[in-house]
């Protein structure tokens, strides 16, 4: 991989490193409103009817908390790689991640085959 392609993904990263942290900040002023609302006694579970839509809420969106910061560590992860300089090869099987598959996905960190692998042992 050329130092241009590097610094191009590390742009992509970067950026995309920026949108998680937007996504994550949004997320969690959402957990604060939704804690408020739990807190305040008006939202009982157990007898007010929107009670359950605020704990579906709850989950959903500490869900999506854990996803951000799952693929946020995935992207540092990657601009390690980059600093380090084993970007674009593959954890498993060291072999080349692929720039099509690094394009679609810069913070890949397995081959086409190896994530393959992975899927069908889950
Ligand atoms: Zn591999």
């Amino acid at each position: 991989m050329t130092p241009e392609e590097v610094a191009r993904f590390r742009g992509m990263l970067q950026l995309q490193r920026t949108g998680t942290l937007a996504a994550i900040a949004e997320l969690g002023s959402s957990l604060v409103e939704l804690r408020a609302a739990r807190s305040d006694g008006t939202a009982d579970d157990e007898h007010d009817p929107d009670g359950s839509t605020l704990s579906g809420e709850w989950s959903r969106v500490s869900g999506l908390d854990a996803d951000f910061a799952g693929t946020l560590a995935s992207i540092d992860r990657a601009l390690g790689r980059i600093d380090a300089g084993g970007y674009g090869r593959c954890l498993r099987c060291d072999g080349p991640i692929g720039a099509a598959r690094l394009e679609a996905r810069p913070a890949a960190e397995l081959c086409i085959e190896c994530a393959r692998a992975a899927e069908e042992r889950r």
